[in-house]
């Protein structure tokens, strides 16, 4: 066990000595990965169950050099804002894993046009600020994967500019046809050929039909896992990759390669983590999911049914999905989040409402899955398309250009950083900020709400939802109202569930006096109200304590 580690679980105890009302018990200890030297995860499920992921654009979150391009050592620079390590403090943001979107070299500012998948994008810094930023990150108990865009290459990859000739080696590491196929993705190249490039005519598709383009790919990984000594990867497109005829996605050549492609990452390291971009709805989606290919994917049907039951300040979205969802893939493998670096971003689609952002930070960050936050999330961050401004500078303070950088920014960032930044809202105490990192100190605290199983509560309001989490050895009961106004209209009701006799009803977010909560004939509850009446907006999170 590492130290912090040690210290947090003396933290929690001490805590609980001095508050025993308001503590469950401490889970035990997880083991200490040998390979990592990192916390493996609670109760059998894998490490990044307990795992908070934000996701970095690397371009815009802080640049150290004044070119006004957001940096490694930027990045490395406000890792303690993402999590110092220390659990005594809670300044910090609390998360324990980061995605960064691409670092390779790229053409475009977006890095999702690769042009070497063997170096870091000089823009960003070098490979030896990479390994640092690592070393940094792991110190302090944060875990790092990295976009991997295996499905198409830039079009002026050195591989690429080789296949173009017709008796290249290269030439079958990407698709060609010297007449034009019907269907959509086929460009024409300078020599009169085509190939295909499902999403630009600069972005043309690898071949992996090919064992040659396979074996290049599993390098790449093995380099990043090995040399570069990264935790994992997000894979772009991953529904994209093997195209059959008309079966332009989810091809059972894809699922076939990713099978392979997950033999290949698990012996080079078993602990390491792949999440992927299938953007689809969650049935099509979960096939990837359920052991033997991708250990995550997004649940993007989960997504929109949170930010539209918010947004709508009705339940009912929210309450069909996620039964629905969760029980498409193994207990907890899937990615939840709100919007990401190809969406407008949620503060944009709740109409810069501080309060209902709150409400959708609270859905995600007690979701079962893996909470992933896109940067900038947790402070409202403004952001509709194009894509460039869904992925404007980070508002880090009131200071001229947000204190993203001394120089010219590489764009614009919204005005609104005057009044809304990570400086003003860490002095707040009702702030998004304050709430996200509430949320997410609450998450890590609390087993049941990392790995428990999840159970949709009935409200009899449209406007109320709640969700009892159990596991872990604790029960954790989400009620969120949804709507602007107070609601005494409500009972909250399992049917059925794992409870038996009377529980106290600890409050560990929200409330205060909160009603006993007595279990019926089948261990499930009717009519349980923990408070005549929810506040408007409002976020509780409550512990059955088991009554003596
Ligand atoms: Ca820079």
């Amino acid at each position: 066990m590492k130290p912090a580690t040690l210290a947090r679980r003396v933290f929690l105890a001490l805590a609980c000595l001095s508050l025993v009302a308001a503590c469950g018990p401490v889970a035990t200890p997880v083991a200490v990965s040998p390979v990592s030297g990192l916390p493996l995860g609670t109760d059998g499920f894998p490490w990044w169950n307990d795992s908070v992921f934000y996701e970095i654009f690397v371009r815009s979150f802080y640049d150290t050099d004044g070119d006004g391009i957001g940096d490694l050592n930027g990045v490395i620079a406000k890792l303690d804002y993402l999590n110092d390590g220390d659990p005594a403090t809670a300044a910090d943001l609390g998360v324990a894993g980061i995605w960064l979107m691409p670092i390779n070299p790229a053409v475009h500012y977006h890095g999702y046009d690769v042009t070497d998948y063997y170096a870091v994008n000089p823009d960003y810094g070098t490979a030896d600020d990479f390994k640092r930023l690592m070393a940094e990150a792991h110190r302090r108990g944060i875990r790092v994967i990295v976009d991997f865009v295996l499905n198409h290459t830039s079009d002026q990859h050195p591989w690429f500019l080789q296949s173009q000739d017709r008796s290249s080696l290269y030439r079958d590491w990407y698709v060609w046809a010297e007449s034009e196929p019907t269907g959509g993705g086929w460009r024409e190249s300078a020599s009169g050929d085509f190939y295909y490039g499902l999403f630009a005519e600069h972005m043309p598709d690898l071949n992996y039909r090919s064992p040659a383009v396979t074996a290049e790919m599993q390098s790449v990984a093995r380099y990043w896992l090995d040399e570069m000594g990264v935790d994992g990867f997000r894979l772009d497109a991953a529904k994209h990759l093997v195209e059959q005829g008309a079966v332009q996605s989810n091809s059972e050549l894809t699922h076939e390669w990713l099978r392979g492609f997950r033999a290949f990452y698990k012996s080079v390291n078993p602990e390491a983590m792949v999440v992927g971009e299938v953007f689809d709805g969650t049935v099509m989606a979960a096939k990837y999911a359920q052991g033997d290919e991708l250990d995550l994917v997004f649940d993007f049907d989960l997504a929109k049914a949170m930010v539209f039951s918010v947004g709508m300040r009705n339940a009912s979205k929210v309450n069909d999905v996620l039964p629905i969802d969760v029980k498409q893939f193994p207990a907890g493998q899937f990615a939840a989040f709100l919007t990401n670096h190809d969406q407008d971003r949620v503060m944009s689609a709740l109409g810069d409402d501080v309060p209902r952002a709150k409400l959708a930070a609270t859905l995600l960050l007690t979701s079962p899955g893996a909470p992933f936050i896109y940067y900038g999330e947790e402070i409202g961050m403004l952001g509709k398309k194009p894509d460039e401004d869904i992925r404007l500078p980070m508002q880090w303070t009131a200071e001229a250009n947000g204190g993203f950088t001394t120089g010219t920014p590489w764009r614009d960032l919204n005005p609104d950083y005057v009044a809304k930044n990570v400086a003003a809202q860490s002095a707040a105490s009702d702030s998004l900020l304050t709430h996200y990192r509430a949320l997410i100190r609450i998450r890590n605290d609390h087993a049941a709400l990392r790995v428990g199983e999840s159970l949709t509560v009935e409200s009899g309001n449209s406007s109320v939802f709640a969700n009892l989490r159990a596991g872990g050895d604790e029960l954790v009961l989400v009620v969120v109202n949804l709507s602007r106004e107070s609601v005494s209209d409500y009972g909250l009701a399992l049917e059925s569930g794992p409870l038996a006799g009377e529980y106290v009803a600890a409050p560990i977010l929200g409330g205060g006096g909160l009603a006993t909560l007595i279990t019926n004939g089948q261990g499930g509850f009717d009519d349980y109200k923990p408070l005549p009446a929810l506040p408007a907006y409002s976020s509780l999170i409550i512990q059955l304590q088991s009554a003596p």
